[in-house]
């Protein structure tokens, strides 16, 4: 993962994108992106674009590690530690 976090802020950096990449920024791309996203299911569609679903959701992966990377996270610590707290929010009912 951290090959594609560096590939991401290769990137953005190579084109002076980072300039205004502030976490507010980038937050608000994502949910801009994550609309586009849902677009594609807006109207309960049964059936979808699926080469435009994978190209806003790689958006919205982008954004997010773009966002790990500048706010210094662990993205494996962040997720662990989410993962851990819905698991003990949410038992299994076995
Ligand atoms: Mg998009």
């Amino acid at each position: 993962m951290n090959n594609l976090i560096d590939k991401i802020i290769s990137l953005r950096d190579s084109r002076g994108w980072d300039d205004h990449d502030t976490p507010e920024n980038l937050v608000k791309s994502l949910v801009i992106e994550a609309a586009e996203l849902l677009e594609n299911f807006q109207w309960g569609e049964t059936s979808y674009d699926e080469q435009n679903v994978k190209d806003e959701l790689a958006d919205v992966l982008i954004l997010a590690l773009a966002l790990v990377h500048d706010l210094n996270f662990d993205l494996n610590k962040i997720i662990e530690e989410k993962l851990a707290k819905i698991a003990l929010k949410y038992p299994t009912k076995k």
